[in-house]
């Protein structure tokens, strides 16, 4: 049997990537008031719904947690303690993190917390500024992204192992023919 190539070219051709893969949204943080950088979507790991909060693990140096530790008696925050953040440029208050908190609040402890409403962000895909409190940072988007790319992993490897046992069963006839 003459080797041709095409085999592998076929190959290659079915291995490339989909240029359309959807990735989470890329974007900046920003300080409404005064624009500096407050943070990234690498570290945002979610969103707290209920105090209108975006989550996140890593802030910039901008962001400023204040000495001053304050408590609620009412409310969500009942029984919380908790610091206020501000934002180094415009001394602004853009968000909190949470010290101390009953269990049902665990999920916000010692997170950055920042207020969507303080916030805007700049969306590196489409160059464009838009207010915070119009995205979702919702978890299940980032969740259901991974679990989109893990689908197309998943599905190459089965093509890939297709493309095996058709090779496997290629030198097999070209044993036998010799
Ligand atoms: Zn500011």
């Amino acid at each position: 049997m003459e080797f041709d190539g095409s085999l592998l070219i076929q190959c290659n051709d079915h291995v490339k990537l989909s240029p359309e893969t959807k990735h989470p949204q890329r974007m900046t943080l920003h300080c409404l008031q005064c624009n500096s950088v407050l943070g990234d979507s690498v570290g945002v790991c979610g969103e707290a719904e209920f105090m209108d909060c975006i989550m996140c693990l890593k802030v910039t140096d901008d962001v400023v947690v204040s000495e001053a530790m304050e408590s609620r008696h009412k409310g969500e925050m009942a029984n919380c303690i908790y610091s206020s953040l501000k934002c180094r440029g415009c001394r602004s208050v853009v968000g909190k993190v949470i010290h101390s908190a009953p269990s049902h609040l665990a999920a916000v402890r010692s997170i950055f917390l920042l207020y969507k409403a303080n916030i805007n962000c700049y969306i590196l895909n489409s160059s464009s500024m838009v207010k915070a409190s119009t995205l979702t940072f919702d978890l299940k988007t980032f969740r259901e992204s991974l679990l989109e790319v893990r689908q197309q992993f998943e599905e190459q490897l089965d093509h890939m192992s297709r493309i095996k046992s058709r090779l496997a069963d290629r030198s097999v006839t070209s044993e036998l023919e010799k």
